[in-house]
């Protein structure tokens, strides 16, 4: 694992005893989010699934390893990025997130993003792409482009990985969304050359992470 910063880790122990909403009734292990707290990339997948739930760790199994490796193809580590979900415990049946739920739990995400600060947010999936995006468009029209986002970051969508599992058409196009955050971590890095500094589409800037 990444360096940890010692704010993050204090949000970790708050968020592993919560209870602000039912899904700590039914929950095994929180699983907070791991990586490094000066990460420039975080994954923001839905919520935690049966092995994760089970492990407290996200992003585990064959999903985990497939974003592994594409990370590895960017010639990235999961140890230099940060990986989260937008909900930290698993819903009971990998059912959707409620509302009620993402209200009690965004907090956390919010201070996630906040002390982390990366530079690029890579949304996993239809649910954290609409839901941090505020788009009701699926993924499959959102990914492939870059978004200006919430406080100078600029956000990813792409498929989630276990999707791309499910229907090996996906897996090209997650290639080219990874190649798309390499190319915009390098540009973002390269501030000698404001020409080359990254084009995010025309799409409004958010100023609120949540309604
Ligand atoms: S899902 Fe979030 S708000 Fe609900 S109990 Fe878990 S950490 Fe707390």
């Amino acid at each position: 694992m990444g360096p940890v910063s010692t704010e993050l880790q204090e949000l970790r122990i708050e968020a592993e005893s919560c209870t602000r909403c039912a899904l700590s009734e039914t929950r095994n292990k929180v699983v907070f989010g791991e990586g490094s707290s000066h990460a420039d990339v975080m994954f923001v997948g839905e919520a935690p699934g049966k092995d994760e739930d089970l492990k407290g760790k996200p992003f585990v199994g064959a999903a985990g390893r497939l974003l592994g490796e594409l990370l590895e193809e960017i010639a990235l580590g999961r140890d230099e990025v940060y990986i989260a979900n937008v909900l930290k415990c698993r819903p009971p049946g990998n059912r959707d997130p409620r509302p009620e739920e993402i209200d009690c739990c965004k907090g956390y995400l919010q201070q996630q993003l906040e002390i982390i600060s990366p530079k690029v947010v890579v949304t996993l999936g239809n649910f954290a792409t609409k839901l941090l995006l505020r788009t009701e468009t699926g993924i499959t029209r959102m990914r492939g482009r870059r978004y200006e986002w919430w406080r100078d970051t600029i956000l990813i969508p792409t498929f989630h990985p276990a999707a791309a599992l499910r229907g090996s058409s996906r897996l090209p196009d997650m290639r080219a969304d990874f190649e798309l955050i390499r190319l915009t971590l390098e540009e973002t890095t390269d501030t000698s050359n404001e020409e080359d500094a990254p084009c995010p589409t025309q799409d409004p800037v958010q100023d609120k992470l949540f309604p």
